[in-house]
């Protein structure tokens, strides 16, 4: 079946790996069927600052306004252009990321249920032909469209599929990073009918069940005592915030035993800032 008016969007919304994934994505591929939209780099003035999480014009961070707002501030404005043009016209969206630039991760997507039977099967199918092994089931977002705060959960709450997507590692251009972006993105286009040929689904995903984003408390520096990747145990040390002297002020227990999906890895802690997140793997 090909879809020839077929609109597929990928959003990258911040930085690097994902930047220079958008850079390499032209070539050539075979004949097209649809279109593939591109939105390179959605919060260009956090680009272009090097700031991780907001816009420096209002210190929002964008990916947390959705759906924005006509008269609002900056960030406000760019989800409402976002919502009301790109998502609006999207068949399909995929919400990529690379973390952000202080965030060592492993590659990991978020599936995100609508409740929606025949939604959440067709953004599982681009979910396993994105081809990245874990997978978190997420049940968390908010079901309030005009609160929707994520990109791809406000295209999902209006009944377009999307996915959210985490390859990079640190602000960097990782080549792997960026080949699993673009590999990514082609197997969504292959599903879809946009290319030639099957796209490989993942063959044994990993499912994460249950997560979890620990937010610093304090002010200070912060040290891990884990790596992103590894499984911890309920309650172990999974690091703490000194303050500016080196006074330890504040430890992260593990909420659960589970994996390190990603953990800062660079000094700055900054009071209601994420430290790490944890998945619950689910065993089957
Ligand atoms: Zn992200």
């Amino acid at each position: 079946m090909k879809h020839h008016r077929f609109f597929l969007t990928a959003v990258l919304l911040l930085s690097s790996a994902v930047a220079a994934a958008a850079e390499r994505a032209p070539f050539v591929l075979g004949p097209l069927s649809g279109t593939l939209v591109l939105v390179h780099i959605a919060n260009l003035p956090g680009f272009q600052k090097r700031i991780i999480y907001y816009n420096p014009h209002d210190w929002k961070n964008l990916n947390r306004v959705f759906p924005g707002k006509k008269d609002g501030t900056q960030s406000e404005r760019i989800a409402h252009v976002l919502n009301t043009t790109v998502i609006a016209a999207s068949d399909a969206v995929i919400d990529m990321h690379c973390g952000d630039g202080n965030e060592a991760l492993i590659p990991y997507c978020y599936w995100m249920l609508s409740g929606e039977k025949n939604l959440d099967a067709v953004s599982k199918k681009m979910v396993l032909a994105f081809g990245i092994k874990h997978i978190i089931i997420d049940k968390s977002r908010t079901k309030d469209i005009l609160d929707s705060k994520y990109l791809g959960n406000t295209a999902i709450l209006q009944s377009i599929p999307a996915i959210t997507t985490e390859s990079g590692y640190l602000g960097g251009t990782g080549e792997e990073d960026i080949v699993r972006n673009v590999r990514g993105v082609i197997g969504v286009m292959k599903l879809f009918d946009m290319l030639e040929g099957e796209p490989d689904l993942v063959p044994d995903p990993v499912w994460v069940e249950d997560y979890e984003v620990v937010y610093s408390q304090s002010d200070g520096l912060f040290f891990p005592l884990t790596k992103m990747g590894y499984h911890v145990r309920e309650g172990e040390t999974v690091g703490y915030v000194t303050d500016y002297f080196g006074r330890v002020v504040e430890e992260f227990k593990a909420p659960f035993s589970g994996m390190i999906l990603y953990i800062i890895d660079t000094p700055p802690a900054n009071k209601g800032e994420p430290v790490y997140e944890i998945g619950r793997i689910r065993s089957d």
